[in-house]
């Protein structure tokens, strides 16, 4: 069993989480659930302020809100001094709706429309990190018509990739994202950057992929975007305030997957970065990190009800719960493996095997294929940890679910942080037939 946070099995056999357990957080809020760990949060933000506290140039935590976003996440953020990265302005009016101010955010897309970059320049965002041409004018017309000079970072695509899925891998040279080292338009766009009144170029931005374990392919970033910095600064006499490394730090989300030492981690990207400006007599520029995974990821557990329990012959043993691929489609989307257990009695003997399948009408709608399990029963709460990250923010109303309440506890105490929702939610937007 993955237990991670605050969460413990207690003497009555049964999973609490923040010193809660799961049987009450069903009863008082129903099922399914997705349960975050506050301490947890709070533990991981700590761990990369710690591990950026041994750089000895300025340093700055971006939380990447798509992993997930609500109004209290976003007062988390803010109440912790870090800064957070949205990547629409409907993440950015997410943010916006509690304590977090708009200098707190870095504006990521590589589509942004008119309206969403009007409005962050209005509200006074942080920096808005330019993917391409075509927004770069559009950033700096705006910017014109607002009388705003705008911070940017420059989105790049530096020609190499982390060894992680094909989906969650950005940074290749066929990238989606950015503009090319390789090709010179980097170049040209940084310098263009440079030349306008109303945009103030602060720097480079470049993420690789998710799921890193390890240094190598930060190395390998810090090195590609050191000589593409010495080349800014001999051929155009440019300087990089801020190098921006992107997130995709590791997380655990079975037992035999390898635990990432963030502090570790973040600890030898920033010595190979003091390094590498000290080799070429570059001053040391801002590290910018934009963790997501790796601030929610193990803080959430989702909690669901065991339904039918079903055998096919010697085949297979299907056991399905009360959610499924439109809370949690990591699984249907792209491979992603969990792991679960019966958490209103814990036991050790977990034999029985299952695949655990959600109520959508897909074959595919698989949340963990052949996992051991405690002799399950209809009415079991089955608990899947490390659940975080990337499946409320990547949910749907397919087959009209309703997306599960979303509770914050700590220290045997219960928020709800996102209401469950009701059927009304799913056709309050509807309109009555007319023609
Ligand atoms: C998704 C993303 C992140 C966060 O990635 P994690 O794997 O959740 O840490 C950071 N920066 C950018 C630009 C991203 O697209």
């Amino acid at each position: 069993m993955l237990m991670q946070g605050t969460t413990e099995v207690n003497e009555q056999g049964v999973l609490e989480i923040g010193g809660v357990s799961v049987k009450e957080l069903r009863d008082s809020f129903g099922s399914p659930l997705l349960v975050y760990d506050y301490q947890e949060i709070i533990n991981n933000i700590n761990k990369f302020k710690e591990a950026v506290a041994s750089y000895p140039g300025e340093a700055e935590i971006i939380y990447a809100s798509k992993a997930f976003l609500c109004r209290g996440i976003a007062d988390i953020i803010a109440k912790n001094d870090i800064y957070i990265d949205v990547v629409s302005g409907g993440e950015m009016a997410r943010a916006l709706s509690g304590e977090l101010t708009a200098d707190r955010i870095y504006m990521h897309g590589n589509n942004k429309s008119e309206a969403e970059l009007r409005t962050a320049i209005t509200e006074g965002v942080n920096t808005i990190i330019v993917d391409n041409f075509y927004e770069a004018e559009l950033i700096n017309r705006l910017a014109r018509e607002e009388n705003s000079v705008v911070d940017c970072i420059v989105r790049l695509i530096p020609g190499i990739s982390a060894h992680t899925h094909e989906f969650i891998r950005t940074g290749q040279a066929d990238s989606k994202f950015g503009v090319s080292i390789k090709t010179g338009q980097a170049r040209e766009l940084i310098k263009w950057l440079v030349g306008r009144d109303n945009l103030n170029f602060k720097g480079i931005h470049a993420h690789i992929g998710s799921q890193i374990y390890d240094v190598t392919a930060f190395k390998e970033l810090i090195w590609v975007l050191i000589k593409f910095m010495i080349e800014l600064r001999r051929e155009d006499n440019i300087l990089v305030e801020k190098l921006n490394l992107g997130g995709g730090f590791g997380v655990p989300e079975k037992s035999e997957d390898p635990e990432v030492d963030v502090v570790k981690l973040v600890g030898e990207i920033a010595q190979e970065l003091v390094e590498s400006c000290d080799r070429e007599d570059y001053p040391l520029p801002a590290l910018l990190l934009e963790p997501g995974r790796s601030i929610v990821g193990s803080a959430g557990t989702s909690l669901y009800t065991v339904g039918s329990i079903k055998e096919i012959g010697e085949l297979k043993t299907y056991l399905a719960v009360d959610g499924g691929m439109a809370d949690n489609i990591r699984p249907a989307l792209y491979g992603a493996e969990y792991e679960a257990f019966i958490a209103n009695r814990c036991l050790d003997e977990e034999d029985t095997e299952v695949t655990i399948v959600g109520k959508c009408c897909e074959s595919g709608d698989v949340l963990i294929e052949d996992e051991l399990l405690a002799d399950p029963e209809p009415g079991d709460i089955l608990a899947i940890p490390a659940t975080g990250a990337y499946t409320y923010s990547l949910s749907s109303n397919y087959n009209g679910l309703l997306r599960p309440a979303v509770l914050l506890v700590y220290q045997e105490n219960v928020q709800v942080l996102i209401e469950r929702e009701q059927e009304e939610d799913l056709y309050k937007n509807d309109c009555k037939l007319e023609i």
